[in-house]
């Protein structure tokens, strides 16, 4: 009996480490998950900054052909003025060249404002293009390093699957029926008893119970959480030991 419950703990221990190692394995691939959403973020931003400049060069562009315009315009008004035969018409030519001049000052005060915005936004394009170059340089080593992790935590869970399935040989078949049905229903089959009381559901043991335990020469089954108990001296004690030597502590 005192093997079969050291091999029914060594079953429950190889079975905990397969599923530790199964849960870091199913965990790894979202460790790249914050460095893809700066990257997503930074990219997002680049392109609508990208847009925004692509725009200015567009409105550039059509502010220095309506320049011209205004220019040939200009070069009208100022035609009508030195050909103006008496005052009203020297005056309405008048008006219309300094018309013209105030409208090409202002477009190009306009225009220089908005090309030195422009010359600000491409130098901030330019950085920020080289934060992304660099955070996509950062996500390719962390997925190398995440291959290479994944890769050795592989191998351990294989050694693990070993080491387990040996442990299921360990254990007697009725034993493992008992076992898998309680690890399905509770999550893990065997725990101690510690005081009296059982550790897998924290309720203290009926008394006649305690005592059967105390006898180091059983495995029991807790009355409220079916699982399989056992005091921690069964297991550590030598088998030569008589029952009345291991003094019960609860
Ligand atoms: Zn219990």
């Amino acid at each position: 009996m005192r093997e079969q419950l050291k091999a029914l703990l060594e079953l429950q221990n190889a079975d905990a480490k397969v599923r530790e190692i199964e849960k870091i394995i199913a965990g790894l691939p979202s460790k790249l998950d914050p460095v893809r959403r700066d990257l997503d973020k930074l990219e997002a931003l680049l392109g609508a900054e990208r847009a925004k400049l692509k725009d200015t060069e567009t409105w550039r562009k059509d502010h220095l052909s309506a320049i011209e315009r205004e220019n040939d315009h200009l070069k009208n008004a100022k035609n009508k003025l030195s050909a103006s035969k008496n005052g009203k018409e020297f005056n309405a030519a008048n008006r219309e060249v300094d018309h013209k001049r105030k409208s090409i000052t202002d477009r190009e005060a306009e225009l220089k404002k908005i090309s030195e915005a422009a010359v600000n936004s491409a130098a901030q394009l330019e950085a920020r293009s080289k934060d992304v170059e660099a955070l996509r340089e950062q996500l390719l080593g962390n997925q190398a390093a995440l291959v290479e992790e994944t890769a050795n935590m592989q191998e351990k869970l294989a050694a693990a699957v070993v080491a387990r399935d040996a442990a299921r040989n360990g254990v007697e078949p009725s034993w493992r029926k008992t076992y898998d049905a309680l690890s399905a229903k509770r999550g893990y089959a065997v725990a101690p008893v510690v005081k009296g009381t059982c550790q897998g559901c924290h309720m203290a043991l009926p008394p006649q119970l305690n005592n059967i335990l105390a006898r180091l020469e059983s495995i029991e089954t807790c009355p409220r959480c079916s699982r399989l108990v056992y005091r921690q001296e069964f297991v550590d004690a030598p088998a030569a030991v008589a029952p009345t030597d291991a003094a019960p502590t609860a």
